[in-house]
Formats: structure tokens, sequence, C-alpha cells
């Protein structure tokens, strides 16, 4: 493990991890910056959500110290054993939820998030609303949606969106702000990700969440407002979590 706990912060000259990860981020972000140009649309609106799952509290650590406020993980219990520590040192922090959720998770989902992306079924809405109630946390939501309507694929089927966000927007009065997907892994992405944008569009909703590594600059292009980037950052996972992430 590289340590880079004696380096100050903000300092990437004698850390080679921090080195390392500014440059990736920096890479990312500027072909973020080239696709929105070639769009018609300003790089800085575009948030890099750097996905740090499965990688220790050390590398995220570094992340940090190259500069980067945005993560993204997507098991609860391992962002819960990350990140509240470093929070304490990084305040600015934001932290988003990415992974399919059991409504048994939603407390602990929102003591530990800033946003949960992942939002995709009516109980989950209710349990989620019951957690927001019981401790006063109310992290941003946004609904996941199975644009390929795959069947092991988490998200709300497109048809029952307008339903999903009558009743989490609506009736329980949860703070919606946008919407998220995971377009099928053997497809061109561009009409999926075209589909969840106009999904947004529908519902006036700001936030549209979607484009990993091998598509950030397809979804850029489509009006992604939140790209999540793991592997292009961090080097690849362990094969368990890319299975999981539904993807390659
Ligand atoms: C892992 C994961 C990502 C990042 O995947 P990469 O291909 O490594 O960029 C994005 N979104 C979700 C929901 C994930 O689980």
């Amino acid at each position: 493990m590289h340590s880079s706990s004696q380096s100050p912060a903000g300092n990437t000259a004698n850390d080679p991890l921090v080195a390392e990860l500014a440059s990736n981020m920096a890479e990312v972000r500027r072909r973020i910056a080239t696709a929105a140009t070639h769009a018609g649309r300003q790089g800085d609106e575009v948030s890099l959500i750097a996905v740090s799952k499965t990688h220790p509290t050390a590398i995220v650590e570094a992340a940090l110290k190259a500069g980067q406020r945005l993560f993204g993980e997507n098991r609860v219990q391992e962002a819960a054993a990350k990140f509240p520590q470093l929070r304490e040192r990084w305040p600015d922090l934001r932290l988003h939820l990415i992974g399919g959720l059991q409504s048994n998770k939603a407390r602990d989902a929102v003591e530990v998030a800033d946003a949960i992306d992942s939002l995709d079924r009516p109980k989950l809405a209710e349990a989620l609303a019951h957690a927001m109630d019981k401790t006063g946390r109310r992290p941003d939501l946004l609904i996941q949606v199975n644009v390929g309507n795959e069947p092991q694929k988490a998200g709300v089927a497109a048809g029952d969106f307008a339903a999903l966000y009558e009743l989490s927007a609506g009736k329980l009065g949860l703070p919606v702000k946008g919407v998220m997907c995971i377009p099928p892994a053997e497809h061109d992405p561009v009409g999926y990700f075209r589909q969840l944008h106009q999904i947004a569009r529908d519902f006036a909703l700001p936030v549209i969440s979607m484009g990993m590594s091998g598509d950030y600059e397809k979804a850029v292009a489509h009006g992604a407002t939140h790209v999540r980037v793991g592997s292009a950052i961090f080097g690849s996972r362990p094969s368990h979590a890319i299975v999981e992430a539904g993807r390659r």
C-alpha cells in the first residue's frame, strides 16, 4: 500500500499515488470538457463522481489529496466503513450511493450518503421516507430507470416511472432531484441515454446520472449532469465487483 498519510493536503508532488490519481482525473475531466464543448455544453456543467468501490480508504484519501470531493460507492456497509472518518478531515466531501439498495438498509444509507442514486421501487421509497423522518437527514434522491428492461437489473421500468415519481416526490415528499441509469452492456448506450434525458425533461428533473468509464463521453454528449467513473480513475477492480456493476 502506498502511504499517503504524511503528505499535506493538496500536495501532489511527493506522493506518486496522489500524482497518478490527479493525472487520471485530469484526463477524464479533459475528455468531459471536450465532449461537452462538442455538444454545445460547458464542461463544468458535468460533475465527476469518482467511484471508489472496492478500493481501500487510503486510496480514497489519495484522491481527496488530489483535489477530488465527489465520490460514489455501491454498498452501504463499505461506504459506512470508509467515509465517516474521511468526512471528519474533508467536511466538504460528498458521497453518492449508486448501488442497488435493500429497504432494510435505508436508514444506514440515509445516514452515510449525501445522495442516493438508486431509488427504484415503492417499498424503498417508503423505507427512505421513514429513515429520513427518524434521522432528520435528507440526502438527494435519484430514481434509477431500467432503460434496457433487463430482468436482472435494478431500476424502475420506464412505464412505471410516473407512478413511482408521484408516490416519492408527491405523496411522500421525498427530495427527488433526478434520474440515473446503467444501460445494457452489450448495446450502444446512446439510445438509452436519450431515453433517460427525455424522462428528466418530462418531469423537469435537473440531475441526470449516466455514463461510466467506457461511455461517459457519449453520456455527456446526451445530457449527463453527473458521470460515474471508477476504473478510468482508480484502475481495475476484483472481478466480482465488475459483475456486480452489471457491466463488461
Ligand atoms: C462500478 C460502477 C460504476 C463505475 O464503473 P466503471 O466502469 O469502473 O467506471 C458506475 N456506476 C455504477 C452504478 C457502478 O456500480
